[in-house]
């Protein structure tokens, strides 16, 4: 057993909400106080702050990032039997929002350093596995006749996907790109194109948030959001998590059950004051991981490259003998997660894709190394330091 016997867990969701036990009960009280529980102001209220935060013109908030996703997607104008770019080292929901919308995931590889797509990646699949339709101007994979008509790029573990390649090659090809921002609330980009920041949720033509608690910003239960500039979108996406009503009982399209509980918006706003704070914290967090972790043997941390600011929603290392690291972890009380064990294209539900061990190489080696260390604002140097001895020794 190294140093003493605390768990250290992976992440912490008691403190911060009984630290603002006070201003989330009041929340509660005006719920009950209001019959408010279903839209009306506190709603609205946060939809404008975090379209705020996130730099975007407006914010739709629904029930989950799943629902963000497939909303976004639909709202973009994919139609059945398209295809929408992915990558595979992501959470299921990124591919479960392009198949429910009736579309068919395909992949990329993902970038060696970095963990998120490949802009090369991309327009090799573009260029090569792709013919130009010559009346719709937009690529239809050449094995099976689709037609490519979107994109979306996962910006994981807190770090923004490389957006300037991947917006222009759109633009080239006419794709719609769906920014999977379910990780990077508050993420920064460094545009070359434009000559400054850009914040996660504000590239693509509209992007998906998820406010499931362990996220960085957590609501107290589920909860998501879509941010975009475009009104035409942004109506879509208001009407589709409304049961496809334009009016009450007024139904345009079939929609769905997705809309974000008054309750949950009005716990979001409290924590949203904070959120700058908290990922200033994740990032010295990182920055003391990245300085005791220095010049382990067969231990690599985390690329953020200059043209990023992450925001660690996690902080994943890559090891030579992850399995035997992690059960030393444990033994020692230390948390540990991994995200993910095994890439999309490989998961028994994928299956009927047909892909195959050996398709997206940088994937899989990278699903096989990675590890998830302990990662919130409220680690302490006294945790980080016993997580680098129990990795050193
Ligand atoms: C959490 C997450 C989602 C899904 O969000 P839910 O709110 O759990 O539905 C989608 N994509 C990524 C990358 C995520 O981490």
């Amino acid at each position: 057993m190294i140093g003493n016997k605390h768990k250290i867990p992976f992440l912490d969701l008691i403190t911060p909400h009984t630290e603002l036990e006070e201003e989330l009960t009041a929340v509660f009280r005006q719920a009950l106080t209001s019959g408010g529980f279903i839209g009306g102001p506190l709603v609205a209220n946060f939809e404008r702050d975090f379209a705020d935060f996130s730099n975007s013109k407006y914010c739709i908030g629904v029930s989950s990032g799943t629902d963000a996703l497939r909303f976004a997607v639909m709202a973009a104008g994919v139609q059945k039997g398209d295809i929408v770019i992915t990558v595979p080292n992501t959470f299921i929901a990124t591919t479960e929002a392009i198949t429910q919308a009736n579309a068919l995931p395909d992949f990329v590889d993902i970038d060696e350093r970095t963990y998120n797509m490949d802009p090369e990646k991309l327009q090799e699949y573009l260029e090569t596995q792709c013919d130009m339709d010559k009346k719709t101007g937009r690529p239809v994979k050449r094995a099976t006749g689709q037609p490519v008509t979107a994109v979306i790029p996962v910006h994981l573990y807190g770090q923004t996907a490389d957006m300037d390649p991947i917006l222009e090659m759109a633009e080239r090809y006419g794709l719609m790109v769906i920014e999977d921002a379910c990780q990077a609330h508050g993420a920064g980009y460094l545009s070359k194109r434009r000559g400054h920041w850009r914040t996660a949720g504000s590239m693509g033509h509209a992007a998906a948030f998820s406010f499931y608690p362990g996220k960085n910003l957590g609501a107290c239960g589920e909860g998501g959001a879509v941010t975009t500039d475009d009104e035409k979108i942004a109506q879509k996406i208001r009407i589709l998590r409304d049961h496809g009503q334009s009016s009450k009982y007024f139904h345009e399209v079939e929609g769905y059950n997705g809309r974000l509980d008054a309750l949950q918006a009005g716990f979001l706003g409290i924590k949203l004051r904070y959120l700058a704070r908290w990922n200033e914290n994740r990032r010295q967090n990182a920055d003391r991981y990245n300085r005791l972790l220095k010049n382990i043997d067969g231990l690599r941390t985390p690329f953020e490259p200059s043209w990023v600011k992450s925001v660690y929603h996690l902080y994943v290392i890559r090891v030579e003998k992850r399995d035997e690291r992690q059960r030393f972890l444990a033994d020692n009380h230390i948390a540990t997660g991994l995200h993910y064990p095994l890439p999309i294209h490989l998961q028994k539900a994928y299956a009927y894709l047909g892909h195959r061990v050996g398709d997206y190489p940088i994937s899989e080696r990278v699903a096989s190394e990675i590890l998830s260390l302990p990662m919130y604002p409220g680690l302490t140097e006294d945790q980080q330091e016993r997580v680098a001895e129990c990795l050193r020794a």
